[in-house]
């Protein structure tokens, strides 16, 4: 992954000039890239955004919030939603751990005029493209290799076979960035926060 790259976005998802039509935007990126810091501090700076909460069958982490983070359900219940189609979107992640948007609360936040923001893995961003390729799609790249390794072993929250398998699947989807309208570099959290706001067209100075 080079240093730096200049945000390049197709021209027809530019946001037009004062274009303020509801729409959804997905941020994926290779594991421990900081998708989920990025989606913290723009819940945190950013009310206008609609952040959507997945439902997963992971095990909460010791800081997580059902309802805020995710929503934490069981296996069986996965099975309903999948079963019932209210998913969107949905993946194994890592092998092991399910997660999933579901359809009915992004459809109710569109009604309501939101600008909806799905912080999902690739396997999902695959699926929404499917389901509404009009969705804008930005890719959070790592400065570099290295640094997306420091991260995932830094955190600490993973069996070191756990962050093997993390690494090998972050490698492959390192590779599915030119898939993306946008790749926005996350060098600092603040920065890569505001300039995925500005591809949502909403003005990344109009914050908290
Ligand atoms: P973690 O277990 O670290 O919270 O998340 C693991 C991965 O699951 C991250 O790459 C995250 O983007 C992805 N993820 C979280 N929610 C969803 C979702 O609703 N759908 C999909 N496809 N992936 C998700």
């Amino acid at each position: 992954v080079p240093a730096a790259r200049p945000v390049s976005l197709r021209p027809e998802h530019r946001p037009a000039a004062g274009a303020e039509r509801p729409r959804v935007t997905v941020l994926a990126g290779p594991t421990a890239v900081g998708k989920g810091t990025v989606s913290q501090f723009i819940r945190e700076h950013y009310p206008q955004v609609w952040l959507s909460v997945s439902a997963t069958t992971r095990k909460p982490r010791p800081n997580e919030r059902e309802g805020q983070h995710y929503f934490f359900v069981e296996s069986d219940h996965f099975d309903e939603l999948v079963s019932q189609d209210q998913m969107l979107e949905w993946a194994v992640v890592h092998g092991v751990n399910r997660y999933g948007t579901r359809r009915d609360t992004v459809q109710r936040a569109l009604d309501d005029g939101q600008h909806v923001l799905l912080e999902i893995d690739l396997q999902g961003a695959r699926q929404v493209r499917q389901a509404m390729p009009e969705a804008t799609f930005v890719f959070l790249a790592p400065p570099n290799w290295d640094e997306l390794v420091h991260r995932l072993v830094g955190r600490g929250t993973e069996s070191p076979e756990e962050q093997r398998r993390r690494l090998e699947t972050a490698r492959m989807e390192l590779a599915a960035e030119p898939e993306f309208d946008a790749v926005v570099v996350n060098d600092t959290v603040e920065r890569a926060a505001q300039e995925l706001v500005r591809i949502m067209g909403l003005d990344p100075d109009d914050h908290l």
